[in-house]
């Protein structure tokens, strides 16, 4: 204003130009700047109004960012005022009300610490806790602070974000599958550590006591073979179960005659069948029994299924094994294979627990072979890969029954009626 009353004055002294036209622009100019600077700070302050509401509730991008996460996440101010849940926490932890304090639905000490932290430094976090109740829960969340763009820098606000992410992953399935790779490998070399060492023990007493006793020498010896079988068996069942478990997600895409895998199966049992003095019986419909399946591994299934009904059901002297076609689901059509045995079947506290590895019914004076432990975990894999199932049927005294459930594939069949079998 002073500027432009000195300019006015100046062009009227020493340019001549009219005193009441020069005044009448200098009000002009007055009226202009006394608006002018209104509007402009009115619209300052609206933008500040909208930044603080940014940074107040989250904006859509950053919602269906969030929604489209896998894992619940949450998003808070530096207040630890809730401000947005995604579907994934929605379903996990109930209908959680933005505007309510985090703590009531997070309640984990640790994760709540992290957070209050996360607020003063701006740091991001990584925390795991365990939940024991209902059950025994493994968690991993991260707490990561967010800045909205035009927000005063971190350096400016000592650090505080305007918003707090945590994003929480269950990791109990992964524990629990590292706890069972661990126990695996534990219970591996300690099945095999065994006869390692009664094969030493053995060696050490040829070299030295039974040097000079040549019949002694040969039982020791012929203890030895057995041994050293056993562990050969358990390295074969050992790698059967890795190959099997890295292509469990993989459907296999063959086809598969199921009547000639049984057949199969029976006639490569026939000499251990004939050791035990047990017949095996088969039954089997007249028509081929095809199915989508890997040949190899629906053998070993039927394999290990009649080798068990031999060594553990020997005293029933029969062996069944019966291929049925399941009608109780039309929709669903499927086969079943069923072996059972007349011996002396299992406790049913020992049922549920068959199909785990190295578990073995602790009744060793039964046993014609020592068994690994794994014949029925690999049964299992197997089937989980083939999409079937396996029941079990015992009562001790009355024999065994192992009922394997498989899906009878349309497309497999329509497939193979295209090949002349
Ligand atoms: P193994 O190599 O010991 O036979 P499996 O996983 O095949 O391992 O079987 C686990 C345990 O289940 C066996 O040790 C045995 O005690 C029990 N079992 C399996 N099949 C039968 C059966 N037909 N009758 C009685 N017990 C059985």
């Amino acid at each position: 204003m002073a500027t432009a009353v000195l300019v006015t004055l100046g062009a009227v002294a020493f340019f001549g130009i009219p005193f009441w036209p020069a005044v009448l622009g200098l009000l002009a100019i007055t009226a202009a700047a006394a608006f002018a600077p209104r509007r402009s700070s009115s619209r300052r302050l609206k933008l500040k109004t909208q930044r603080e509401v940014r940074r107040m509730w989250p904006g859509t991008g950053m919602k269906v960012t969030v929604d489209a996460l896998p894992n619940p996440c949450f998003v808070a101010d530096g207040r630890g005022i809730t401000r947005y849940v995604n579907h994934e926490a929605q379903k996990v932890y109930g209908d959680v009300k933005p505007g309510g304090p985090l703590s009531f639905s997070l309640r984990a000490p640790s994760l709540l610490e992290a957070f209050d932290r996360v607020c003063e430094t701006g740091l991001p976090e990584q925390i795991n806790w365990i939940e024991k109740v209902p059950t025994e829960t493994w968690y991993e969340a991260h707490v990561a602070p967010i800045f909205m763009p035009g927000s005063l820098s971190s350096d400016q606000r000592g650090g505080q974000p305007d918003f707090i992410l945590v994003v929480i992953q269950d990791q109990t399935e992964n524990r629990r599958l590292e706890r069972m790779r661990s126990d695996f490998v534990a219970n591996a070399s300690h099945e095999l550590r065994t006869p390692l060492a009664s094969l030493t023990g053995f060696i050490e007493t040829i070299q030295g006591a039974a040097r000079n006793d040549p019949e002694a020498r040969d039982r020791f010896l012929s203890i030895m073979q057995e041994q050293a079988e056993r562990m050969r068996r358990l390295i074969d069942d050992i790698l059967s179960l890795s190959r099997i478990e890295l292509k469990a997600h993989v459907r296999p895409a063959g086809v598969v005659d199921l009547k000639e895998v049984v057949r199969h199966t029976a006639d490569a049992l026939a000499p251990l069948a004939a050791d035990l003095d047990v017949e095996i019986r088969v039954e089997v419909p007249d028509r081929p029994v095809k199915l989508q399946g890997d040949r190899d591994e629906l053998i070993q299934v039927a394999e290990n299924l009649v080798e068990n009904a031999l060594k553990y059901g020997k005293d029933g002297k029969f062996v069944d094994v019966t291929l049925t076609e399941l009608v109780e689901t039309p929709e669903l059509p499927q086969w079943q294979l069923s072996v059972r045995d007349y011996g002396e079947g299992i406790a049913s506290e020992h049922l549920p627990r068959l199909t785990e590895r190295f578990y073995r019914v602790s009744d060793d004076s039964r046993q014609v072979m020592k068994g690994t432990g794994l014949g029925l975990a690999i049964v299992k894999h197997i089937l989980a890969r083939h999409q079937g199932k396996l029941d079990i049927e015992s009562e001790p005294g009355k024999g065994a029954a192992f009922k394997v459930s498989l899906p009878a594939e349309d497309i497999a069949e329509a497939i193979l009626n295209k090949v002349p079998s």
